[in-house]
C-alpha cells in the first residue's frame, strides 16, 4: 500500500484520492481550508501553510507528495522535500508561479507567447501600453487563477483604473490576443521520461472561468501535433514528472503558449470517462513511479463546468453517455461545483446527446458554443 500527499483538497484532490483507490493508494492531504471536499476520500491534515509540526505529520511515510493547485508556498513543499520525493519539482512549480518566469521560459524553449513586459509601477504600465498597444491585459505575476487578477485595458483611461484595482504587486501586461480558439494540451511524463499527451482539447471560458471543454478538438490544421511538441519539449526541459497542462491560444495560424499548470486541470476532466487512462490515473502512476496507462480518446468526449449552482441530476442522468460528478461542495457564486461529462462514438451522436441535455439542464448552462463546434 503506497500513500501519496497532495497539496490542497479541493476537487482535483478528490479525483486524485478516486483513481488512487483502485492503484491500490491512499491519499492524504494537506490543507488550510475548512471542509475540503476531498475529505470523504483521503486522510486530511488540516493546518495552515506555515505549521512546521504538521507538515512533518504529513510528510511521515508518504511515497511521494504532489499538489493539486499551483499557489502552495514553496516553502511548505521544501519542507517537506527534505524526507519525501516531490513530483513534480519544486523547480518545475516555482516557475509556473510566477507568470513573468514561465513566459520567459517558453520563450527561451523557442515557444511563442503573447507579446509581454514586466511591470512594477504606475510609470512603467504606462510605458508597456505605449509599447504593446491597446487592448491589453494587465496581470498579477503571481496567485492569479480563474480570471482573478487580471484587468483588460480597452483605452487609455482605464491605465489608472487598472493600476488601482492591481497595482503594489509585480505584474506583467500582455497584449491582448484576439484568438480563434482556446486550446489545451494536457500530457504526462513518466520518472522514465515515458510522454504521452491526451487528444487536443478546446475551451470555452466564461468570465474568466472554464465553461466548456470538447476533446478530440477539430483540428483540421494538425494542431495537436504541434502542441503535443509543445508540452513534450516543456517537459523535457522541467525534467517533469507527472500531468502537465499547457494553454494555448489558436492566432492567425500560430499556437501561442498562454500558460502552464503543473497539475491536473480541469480541460481534462473529460479524460476520466473519455480516455483509456485519465489524468488522475496517469497523474498517481507518473508520481509514484509506475508505468503509465494509454492515453487514446475512446471517442469525442464534451464537458460542462457547474459554476455557482448545481443543475438538476435527475433529467440530465436520463441521456446516454452522461456522466456526473458533484463536488459535494457548498454552492457560492462563481465557484466550481461539479461537472458533466458526454461522451458517444462519433461526433454526431455526441452533438444529439447534448442536444438533449441541453433541454434536460436549466437554462444557467449553454452549451450552444460545443454544438456550433461539433457541426463544423
Ligand atoms: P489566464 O488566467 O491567463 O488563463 O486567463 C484567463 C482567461 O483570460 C484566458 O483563458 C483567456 O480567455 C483570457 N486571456 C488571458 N490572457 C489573454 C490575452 N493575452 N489575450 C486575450 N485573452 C486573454
Amino acid at each position: 500500500m503506497n500513500t501519496l500527499g497532495i497539496f490542497g483538497g479541493g476537487q482535483l484532490a478528490r479525483m486524485l484520492a478516486l483513481a488512487a483507490a483502485p492503484l491500490g493508494v491512499r491519499c492524504r492531504v494537506y490543507e488550510p481550508g475548512a471542509e475540503p471536499c476531498a475529505a470523504p476520500y483521503a486522510d486530511i491534515v488540516r493546518a495552515d501553510w506555515d505549521d512546521r509540526a504538521a507538515l512533518a505529520s504529513f510528510a511521515s511515510g508518504l511515497s511521494a507528495a504532489t499538489f493539486e493547485f499551483e499557489n502552495v508556498p514553496t516553502a511548505s513543499v521544501e519542507a517537506v522535500a527534505h524526507t519525501v520525493p516531490i513530483r513534480p519539482s519544486p523547480a518545475a512549480l516555482a516557475v509556473a508561479q510566477d507568470r513573468l518566469s514561465e513566459k520567459q521560459c517558453f520563450n527561451g524553449l523557442g515557444l511563442a507567447t503573447p507579446h509581454f513586459i514586466a511591470v512594477d509601477d504606475l510609470a512603467g504600465l504606462k510605458r508597456a501600453v505605449e509599447a504593446l498597444a491597446l487592448p491589453a491585459v494587465l496581470k498579477t505575476r503571481r496567485l492569479g487563477y480563474d480570471g482573478k487578477g487580471q484587468f483588460v485595458l480597452r483605452a487609455g483611461a482605464d491605465i489608472e483604473r487598472a493600476w488601482q484595482t492591481l497595482g503594489g504587486v509585480p505584474l506583467i501586461l500582455e497584449a491582448f490576443v484576439p484568438f480563434a480558439r482556446e486550446l489545451s494540451v494536457i500530457a504526462v511524463r513518466g520518472l522514465d521520461g515515458d510522454f504521452r499527451p491526451w487528444a487536443l482539447t478546446q475551451n470555452w471560458h466564461r468570465d474568466g472561468v472554464l465553461a466548456l471543454s470538447l476533446a478530440p478538438a477539430p483540428d483540421p490544421r494538425g494542431l495537436a501535433r504541434r502542441a503535443s511538441v509543445i508540452a513534450e519539449r516543456l517537459a523535457v526541459h522541467l525534467n517533469y514528472v507527472g500531468v502537465l497542462t499547457v494553454e494555448l491560444f489558436e492566432h492567425d495560424d500560430q499556437l501561442l503558449v498562454n500558460e502552464m499548470a503543473p497539475r491536473v486541470h480541469n480541460s481534462g476532466h473529460w479524460t476520466i470517462e473519455g480516455a483509456q487512462t485519465s489524468q488522475f490515473a496517469n497523474h498517481v502512476r507518473a508520481v509514484l513511479g509506475l508505468a503509465l496507462g494509454t492515453t487514446d480518446a475512446r471517442g469525442p468526449a464534451a464537458m460542462i463546468n457547474f459554476v455557482g449552482a448545481m443543475p438538476s441530476r435527475d433529467a440530465a442522468l436520463r441521456v446516454p453517455g452522461l456522466n456526473w460528478h458533484d463536488y459535494g461542495k457548498t454552492p457560492k457564486p462563481g465557484r466550481k461545483l461539479g461537472h458533466a461529462t458526454l461522451i458517444a462514438d462519433d461526433a454526431a451522436e455526441l452533438r444529439r446527446r447534448l442536444q438533449l441535455l441541453q433541454g434536460a439542464l436549466d437554462s444557467s448552462v449553454d452549451v450552444a458554443p460545443l454544438l456550433d463546434a461539433l457541426a463544423q
